[in-house]
């Protein structure tokens, strides 16, 4: 028999239980941040938005109540633990007192499946409506997907919400079903498209001025798991490239895998792949932004992101014939191919030199790591020194992953010596 909670003790369980779903790149206990007059209300979580700002969210659980058994999940059904559920009216009160006070800007719900999928979606849009409609709550709200319930609801979900999200959670069809064997890939991925369609209306009702009105402005994104099956970091990438492309995604959000059950089906896993995650963030990043291809990082002989270099540098040495870029001639697409030249820098460079050529002095204020970008630049036509020997290199990545990347560089012709050489650099 299931014990009986109070609203306090439902907080305290299905505010712990939401840390699993990523609202944000950097989130869940390790992105809250205190406020500074003392710690956050339980359940509220800031997390970045993508113009920088932080936000504060409450973020919980519907219920950690849950019909299926995937095997990456802490609330799965063969696992034992408390399990608890508010009711839709809770969550809007909850919410509701916490947004008048101050305490946050908006709510990140989630859930486990209770009962059925269309039974969990209908309380979550419940507690949606009941905020939007009885407390005419402004703040801003992220509804996950529950993957198998109607369409229909999809649809009202996206009247409500800012944001909706269905999670992927493997990037491989064959994974997905062999950890999550209630789940089915391609119906996830009919979501992600219709999601996508309602998404596309939002921006266009956000276009015409139509500002709370328009639906989901906030786009739709989706969770990778890293870690919990065999997939690899090419397969991962490659999906994320393709769930932006064809599905119009705002963001890929990948979460460490984090070992609280055993399950014979999860590969032995210790602690969490920060790491690995962290250079997923990165490489995501690339593709996003600097036009990098998921086949430009790594591809079958390739398969995971190097830990210990950053994946810009990573391909930047693994492509000497690319360098050096000319910062007064070349244009935005090899300017941002430079490790230490950003989005804002290679703008800023580009405007600059339209009234004069930039000098190396220039560069720090242009807002360039020049620390990084020297050996793969050149600035009124001349390289910034002669070679790059060992002991540059080490400023720039651990010890330990040197060897390993200069290995990658032998056979390319880049390793002279004991010296790197660059085209363009004698
Ligand atoms: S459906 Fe969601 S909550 Fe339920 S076991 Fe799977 S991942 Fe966990």
């Amino acid at each position: 028999m299931e014990r009986s909670f109070d609203l306090g003790d439902k907080l305290k369980v299905l505010a712990a239980a939401a840390r699993y779903d990523v609202a944000c790149a950097a989130t869940g206990l390790r992105g809250c941040r205190k406020r500074r007059w003392g710690s956050p209300p339980l359940g509220v979580c800031h997390v970045w938005a993508e113009d920088g700002r932080t936000v504060s969210l409450l973020k919980v659980l519907l219920t950690n109540r849950c019909v299926n058994d995937c095997a990456y999940c802490a609330h799965r059904s063969s696992v034992d633990g408390p399990r608890t559920a508010f009711s839709p009216e809770e969550i809007a009160r909850l919410t509701w007192e916490l947004f008048h006070r101050n305490y946050v800007e908006g709510l990140f719900l989630s859930s486990g499946v209770w009962k059925s999928p269309d039974h969990t979606m209908e309380l979550m849009i419940r507690a949606a409506e009941l905020l939007r409609e009885r407390y005419s709550f402004t703040g801003y709200i992220h509804l996950k997907v529950i993957p198998g319930c109607d369409p229909s609801l999809v649809r009202l979900a996206a009247h409500y919400a800012d944001r909706l999200s269905v999670n992927l959670e493997l990037p491989k069809e064959d994974s997905l079903s062999r950890l999550a064997p209630q789940k089915d890939f391609q119906e996830i991925l009919s979501i992600m498209s219709l999601l996508g369609e309602l998404a596309r209306d939002g921006k266009e009702a956000e276009r015409k001025g139509l500002g709370r009105n328009a639906v989901m402005p906030g786009g739709h994104t989706t969770q990778l798991v890293v870690g919990a099956s065999s997939d690899d970091d090419v397969s991962i990438l490659s999906t994320a490239q393709r769930l932006y492309e064809e599905f119009k995604l705002r963001r890929v959000y990948y979460s460490a895998f984090i070992p609280v059950a055993e399950d014979p089906r999860i590969p032995g896993v210790r602690t969490p792949p920060l790491q690995r995650e962290h250079r997923l963030y990165q490489a995501d990043w690339l593709i996003r932004f600097y036009g990098f291809r998921a086949e430009d990082l790594l591809d079958p002989s390739r398969r995971y992101l190097d830990p210990d270099v950053d994946p810009k540098l990573d391909w930047a040495l693994r492509h000497p014939d690319f360098f050096p870029v000319d910062v007064n001639k070349d244009g935005r697409e090899r300017l941002l191919r430079v490790p230490g030249i950003g989005f804002v820098s290679a703008g800023r460079i580009i405007k600059a030199r339209k009234s004069r050529a930039i000098r190396w002095e220039d560069l720090p204020r242009l807002g360039v790591v020049t620390k990084r970008a020297r050996p793969f630049i050149t600035c009124a036509g001349k390289p910034d020194f002669e070679g790059l020997d060992f002991s540059v290199l080490s400023e720039w990545w651990m010890e330990g992953a040197r060897e390993r990347v200069l290995g990658g560089l032998v056979g390319t012709g880049a390793l002279d010596g004991g010296q790197l050489r660059l085209p363009g650099f004698s």
